[in-house]
This record gives structure tokens, sequence and C-alpha cells, in this order.
């Protein structure tokens, strides 16, 4: 057993300089999506990149495995779960000239718990048939009675409307924001249930007129041959805040407190933050890159251009919960 064991090590130790260097991802995103990006980083550094891909659990985990963890990145989208991470305190400050030269202010923490690698964009998905796009104008809009009974949208209670509804609660204050929250409510077509994608079903089969949803939907609906109807019957449209832009969320990666690789992980970071490797992570989910200099993929800027909300992320974070207890309060979902 003893010499089986110490053989089992000696074949390990022989296989291992191959890679001497690595570094240990945990990962909520998609293995198609990180795959091409962790080669072109292997072959460009010879650094062997191990990813564990994760449907939940990720900051449990981290806290669990304490310093002994293995991760030393984490891959994740939504300002709320990578909030809840740094809360946590799972993840360590980094900075450095690349990242800040690649990664707009708003789209990093400031004290650079977590970097922000691309964007998604919150928009409306309107009928082609019943909306004029020149009806779609802003967010607060979505409370007129004009769209009365013509509004399809996902619970409330999802990290997507939510870091939406902070976002209202930053540019807006309490009472406004509750306001329109029940303004919106009052023109639902139906309660909100399904996913951004089964919003635009519902539009597709005459259900509703206009609903929210993540602008890559529209990429999945196009690449799915059973969708590619209900994509077709809408249109990307871009409404802003009265006193800002339009609403955008991130795909980020965050240093795990832990980090027993560190420097091979801050080359990683700053790898994954060059406008080439954000172009190719971007395309592959049909998001938009965020370095200065990048750009969408052309079937992403066939859905049109717009002006990002410059609110920093960690502000609508740290908003979180009030926007969840509002949403509660008038009963979005009721
Ligand atoms: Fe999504």
């Amino acid at each position: 057993m003893f010499l089986r064991l110490t053989s089992a090590l000696v074949a390990l130790s022989i296989a291992a300089p191959a890679f001497a260097q690595e570094v240990n991802l945990y990962s909520y995103r998609q293995p198609e999506l990180l795959k091409p990006l962790t080669d072109a980083f292997t072959e460009k550094t010879g650094i062997k990149v191990n990813t564990a891909f994760l449907d939940k659990g990720m900051v449990e985990r981290l806290k669990a495995e304490g310093r002994r963890s293995p991760a030393d990145l984490i891959f994740t989208v939504d300002i709320s779960r990578l909030g809840a991470a740094v809360e946590a305190g799972v993840t360590q400050a980094v900075t450095s000239d690349v990242l800040t030269a690649n990664v707009p202010p708003a789209y990093h923490d400031p004290e650079g718990h977590w970097w922000g690698l691309t964007t998604r964009a919150r928009i409306v998905y309107a009928s082609k048939d019943r909306v004029d796009p020149a009806e779609v104008t802003t967010y607060e809009d979505l409370a007129a009675p004009k769209w009365k009974g013509r509004i399809c949208t996902r619970s409330g209670t999802h990290p997507y409307t939510v870091a939406l509804v902070a976002a209202m609660l930053h540019h807006h204050g309490e009472e406004e924001t509750k306001t329109w929250l029940q303004g919106v409510k009052d023109n639902l077509a139906r309660k909100p249930q399904g996913n951004d994608r089964a919003q635009v079903k519902a539009i597709w089969a005459g259900e509703c007129d206009i609903s929210l949803g993540n602008t890559y939907y529209m990429g999945k609906m196009l690449s799915d041959p059973e969708q590619t109807e209900w994509a077709n019957s809408v249109n990307v449209l871009f409404p802003e805040f009265e006193n800002g832009g339009t609403h955008v969320n991130i795909s980020g990666v965050a240093m795990t407190a832990a980090a027993p690789n560190r420097d091979n992980a801050l080359k990683m970071m700053e790898f994954l933050t060059t406008p080439e490797a954000q172009e190719v992570y971007a395309e592959a989910n049909y998001e938009y890159p965020i370095a200065p200099g990048s750009e969408a993929a052309d079937l992403v800027k066939s859905w049109g251009s717009f002006e990002a909300d410059d609110t920093n992320l960690m502000t609508l974070a740290g908003l979180r919960e009030d926007a969840l207890r509002l949403v509660e309060e008038v009963d979005f979902d009721g």
C-alpha cells in the first residue's frame, strides 16, 4: 500500500515539471466561454490553467477551504455575486497599471477586489409589429399608463431585476423608485415568471408587447433554431435613465484571499483584461468588451449602440438589499 502510494507520488513528481507553473480557477461561467482564453493564456505564458466549473456554492466552498483553498481566481457574472464574494471576505484587493488601464472605473471595485471583463445591457425587447421603436425611451417611462397590460418580465427578486431597481434607487431615491415599481407592476400583462427568453417568447405569442431582458439573449435565441422566430419578432431597444445611461451589468474576475499562485493569477487577470482577450470572451457570450479601443462582435453591434450608465457597480451592490426590500414591499411578483 505504502509502496504503491510512493510510486504514485514519484509518477506525479515526474509529470509535474512540465507544468511547474499553474493557476487554479473556480468558475460559474461555462467551459465553452473560458476554454479559448485559458488555452491562449497557457500558450502565451506556459502556465497551466486548472478550472473547476461550479453551479452554485462558490462562496461557501471558498469559506470552508479557507487559507488552504487551491483556488486563485473566481469567475462569475453579476455585481450581486461579485459583491457577495467581497462581503464574505473570500477575495483580496489587487491593483496593477495594466488592470487600471484596461478596465474603466465604473467596472472595477475601487479597492480592486473585483475587475470587470465584459458588460451586458438590460434592455427592452419590443414587438416589431406592435411597438414603434421611438415609443421606448427611458426606464422611468415603463411605469407610464401607455404600457398598461403590455409588459412581461421575470421575477422582481432575480439579481438582474434587483440590479436595475438598485440603479433606479441610485438615480431617484426610495420614494420615486417605489412609485415606479408599483407603476411597472400595474402595467404587467401577467405575473412575473420564467427567464428573459420566456418573455420574448411571450411577445412572439402575442401575450405582451415589451419585456426586460439582457442583450446577450438575443444572440442565444438566434443561435437556437427553436428560438430564432422569437428573436426575429422583436427589436432590441436601449432605454436610458432620465439622468443617466443604459443599465449594464458585468462579468468579472476576482482573486481569492488564499491565492496560492498569486503571481500567475495576476498575470492571468492582466491577460484577460487586454482588448484582444476581452473581445474573444465577449464574443463567446454576445457581450460587450470594456477595454478602451476594443470592439463588440458584428452581430452584437448590429443591435445598436448605447451610452452605458456610468454609476460604479459597487454603488449598486451597496443598494441591493434596499432594492430587494422595495420589490417585496410592492409585492412585485404577486
Ligand atoms: Fe443570464
